[in-house]
């Protein structure tokens, strides 16, 4: 077999999702799916959820260990593939200790209730075993908004659960999504969003704006005529309200998605200038 034929071998899918920072970490598929799959506007957890064997997991480990026997970082895929049991994680990484020795630390998706549902202990634990960072789509920190959208948290949940975290020092990387509470809820979204965010600290506050995709409910709705979708520039001016808003530290903001072709890109506070003047150029370039 090829690299590249070994490669796939391994990966139920073509495509591997990694994020933004992650995009070098060696990736095993430890779950598939996502254990919630009920946000109105995701089409992302096609995959009926399932957390794989652990023999699955050794057989996948033995391969990635000789395509990559350097590596000192990896990540579990999987939707939010935190949701595994404390146990569950231990016992993939005494496989990993086995076959990639080098590795000593690990990111992976996780949701806000996968989080909550560990004690203070197994967070620690997890954390000494190696868990340096959690990649966590919160969307939004309005309540109104998360729960139109069926996201299944409570804004403080999301800051509950980021400030257990916090304790522990696993970092945490956020993704928000402008424009999820259409035209009525823009406003709300950008300030309560802000005002969430504000009470934590993540390393990274990702946008990503909303895309309507083909039979979703959110885009059932918007085809109803009850979900009033923005235009990329009010999206982008409901951004502007956002980081307007932000009082983070440390913290690099990035959006991969205004008006659909530009990246910005600062870190927060100290950038919060340039963001806010990079909006209003791309804007004045829309008239
Ligand atoms: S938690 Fe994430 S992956 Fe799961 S349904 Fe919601 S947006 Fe999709």
């Amino acid at each position: 077999m090829t690299r590249e034929e070994l490669y796939q071998s391994i990966y139920t899918h073509d495509t591997i999702y990694l994020p933004p920072h992650e995009q070098a970490t060696a990736a095993l598929e430890v779950s598939l799916g996502c254990s919630w799959h009920k946000c109105t506007f995701c089409d992302f957890a096609k995959d009926t959820f399932q957390i794989h064997p652990l023999e699955r997991i050794e057989h996948d480990l033995k391969i990635l260990g000789k395509l990559r026997p350097e590596d000192t970082r990896l990540f579990f895929l999987g939707e939010n593939a935190f949701c595994m049991s404390t146990g569950q994680q231990l016992a993939v990484m005494e496989l990993v200790h086995r076959y990639m020795p080098g590795v000593k630390e690990y990111a992976m998706y996780s949701r806000i209730d996968d989080i909550l549902r560990k004690s203070a202990k197994e967070l620690l634990d997890l954390a000494g075993a190696g868990v340096q960072a959690l990649h966590i789509g919160v969307e939004s920190g309005s309540d109104s908004i998360l729960e139109a959208r069926n996201k299944g948290v409570t804004s403080s949940q999301i800051v509950e659960a980021l400030k257990r975290l916090d304790e522990t020092g696993i970092d945490y990387y956020l993704t928000v999504i402008p424009g999820l509470g259409g035209r009525s809820f823009s406003r709300l979204h950008a300030i309560e969003t802000a005002r969430m965010l504000n009470q934590v600290h993540p390393r990274n506050i990702w946008c990503l704006k909303l895309k309507l995709w083909e039979d979703t409910p959110l885009w059932q709705e918007a085809k109803a005529g009850t979900f009033d979708e923005m235009t990329p520039e009010e999206i982008l001016r409901e951004e502007r309200l956002l980081i307007e808003n932000l009082n983070v530290r440390d913290c690099l903001f990035e959006d991969t998605t205004v008006l659909d072709q530009f990246t910005i890109q600062g870190v927060l506070p100290g950038q919060k200038e340039e963001l806010l003047r990079a909006i209003d150029y791309l804007l004045s370039l829309r008239g």
